[in-house]
């Protein structure tokens, strides 16, 4: 019988988030993490500078009896602060639970007594938002306001500038963790059913973090100046604060100022290279800065969007119009997030190179995906043939927290929920989400498709297209579409549009022009409450071509 030869390298150096913060010590000089305040102006800390407020931190937090495997919550926006939260709590062997500030009460109530999380630190701007749930929290000791801000009604707030000033100086002697042990914590957003918990360790967020920084991912450097627009509270704001702090890019916070008038302020101020975030945003950008040319957004030449398809003529009109380059990347809060990532090979900007950046990308090194049809059969990688993906690999959920899900998972495979096609180069493209396809005559319309072309209209600024039932063909493709103020376009004009660039049966027979598209809580499309509206016959603007 043959035996192994094991391998002698230093296999048990843990992959933990005490590497990022001594990395930052380290080798980080230089680097600096910057943040937009109230009065507009911004704050500045070098990356060494930081870690020594982590280590109060970490002494504070001990103070405070948090214990290994505690979870510790935060309620804030993107900030120096919640970056100090995300490195030090992990790394004293708590877990993170980044709350998110936008979910409804009841939700926030369930994830709270649900990860029992024993402190809250709270951004003093959403002290209000958080005050008249404090009663149904049962198992939190402590509430942490970030800021000067009003305390409210929190029961025993404390002050973080006052733990930390009360932890002194000096290093914190952090203990030896496992990189198996949980780091942080997110929940689903929960569009059926409750949110589940997604518990991410000290490994599967180091590999994340390393493959994310890869030249065919955000490819992220020293050199980099990141403006991470993506909520923190949203799926781990996609890597983006590990990955920075890792190979030493510039980290710029924007709070919670989230409009299109400070973000561009913020980008011609600091001149960040990559901003990541979702495709609503974008659009807002975009428009602003088309109404205001002196605004300069070319600093970007490397933005990140994803979370929901991304429309190809977004990213046309930032590279044409702005010298702005968007790249798409694709995931789930399950996958850490970011899974696969679309980085065509540079050559000519001809139809074949945008019809690749207009796909979801290829898996990152470790991502392993596949397509498995309605029967359970495995789905060739043609570019046609659909199914829903399954992905495998070291940043993947196996689980939820303390909650079994057994239909989420598929023999060691997550099932995303997304159904796509692969082509022969491994590019994905996702044409819907289970919940969202359209299914006519026995054949599925892609809604992602229909409103990707609506929205190259020049006229249309958001597209959401859903199912509407209809008796002959048991669902039609009902388009919600938000028209340019002042546009004339009419419902005979889209279907001009649209008719050279899909199949005829996939032509909508009617179309809802409303004055918005609502959103969820991160920002995308929410085809949800569409889909309620249209149910209860509120849906305004129903216009029916015969
Ligand atoms: P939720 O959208 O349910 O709040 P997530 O933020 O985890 O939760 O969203 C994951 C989902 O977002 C994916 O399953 C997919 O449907 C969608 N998504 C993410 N990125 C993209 C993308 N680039 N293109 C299309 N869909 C995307």
């Amino acid at each position: 019988m043959t035996q192994m030869l094991q391998g002698l390298m230093q296999d048990d150096f843990p992959l933990t988030l005490n590497h990022i913060r001594r990395r930052m010590r380290d080798c980080n000089h230089g680097s600096e993490l910057v943040t937009l305040l109230d009065d507009g102006s911004v704050s500045r800390i070098e990356h060494p500078e930081l870690t020594k407020r982590i280590d109060r931190l970490a002494r504070a937090l001990a103070a405070l009896g948090v214990e290994q495997g505690d979870r510790v919550a935060s309620f804030a926006w993107n900030n120096q602060r919640h970056f100090e939260l995300y490195v030090g709590v992990p790394c004293v062997g708590a877990v993170l639970h980044t709350l998110n500030v936008r979910l409804f009460a009841e939700q926030l109530t369930y994830i709270v007594n649900h990860a029992e999380d024993k402190v809250i630190f709270v951004d003093d701007s959403l002290v209000p938002v958080l005050e008249p749930l404090a009663g149904s929290f049962e198992s939190v000791e402590h509430y942490v306001i970030m800021g000067d801000g009003d305390a409210g009604g929190l029961p025993g707030a404390l002050r973080y500038e006052e733990l930390l000033e009360d932890a002194g100086d000096g290093s914190f002697d952090y203990p030896e963790l496992d990189e198996r042990q949980a780091a942080a914590l997110c929940y689903t957003s929960g569009t059926t059913g409750n949110p589940k918990g997604v518990l991410y360790s000290h490994r599967s967020i180091s590999l994340h973090s390393s493959a994310t920084l890869m030249a065919d991912g955000s490819g992220l450097s020293r050199a980099d100046r990141v403006l991470s627009v993506v909520p923190m509270f949203h799926a781990n704001a996609w890597g983006l604060p590990y990955g920075g702090a890792l190979a030493g890019s510039d980290l710029i916070m924007p709070d919670r100022f989230l409009g299109a008038e400070p973000l561009a302020g913020l980008i011609a101020a600091e001149r960040p290279t990559l901003m990541g975030c979702v495709p609503t945003i974008f659009n807002d950008l975009l428009r602003y800065a088309d109404a205001h040319p002196e605004v300069d957004l070319s600093s970007l030449t490397n933005a990140a969007c994803g979370g929901s398809a991304v429309p190809r003529q977004l990213m046309k009109d930032f590279e044409e119009r702005h010298d702005v380059r968007i790249f798409q990347a694709w995931g789930m809060t399950e996958t850490s997030p970011v899974a696969t990532y679309a980085r065509p090979r540079e050559g000519e900007h001809d139809d074949a190179y945008w019809d690749d950046r207009a796909k979801q990308g290829r898996p990152l090194p470790w991502v392993e995906l596949r397509l498995i049809d309605g029967n359970g059969v495995e789905v060739p990688w043609d570019g046609i043939s659909t199914g829903e993906i399954e992905v495998r690999g070291p940043w993947i959920a196996a689980g939820y927290f303390r909650e079994d899900d057994e239909d989420k998972f598929d023999s060691g495979w997550l099932r995303t929920g997304d159904i796509a096609a692969v082509d022969e180069k491994g590019f994905v493209q996702i044409t819907d989400r289970a919940k969202d396809v359209i299914k006519s005559g026995g054949e599925w319309i892609s809604s992602v498709e229909l409103e990707n072309e609506l929205m190259s209209h020049p006229d249309v600024v958001e597209a959401a297209v859903i199912a509407k039932p209809d008796e002959r063909w048991a669902e039609r493709p009902l388009c919600c579409v938000v028209l340019r103020e002042g546009s004339d376009a009419d419902a005979a004009a889209l279907i001009e549009h649209l008719r050279p660039k899909v199949a005829k049966w996939w032509l909508p027979d009617e179309f809802a022009f409303v004055a918005e598209i609502p959103k969820t809580s991160v920002g995308k499309f929410d085809k949800k409450v569409l889909r309620g509206r249209l149910a209860e016959g509120t849906l305004e603007g129903r216009v029916q071509l015969s």
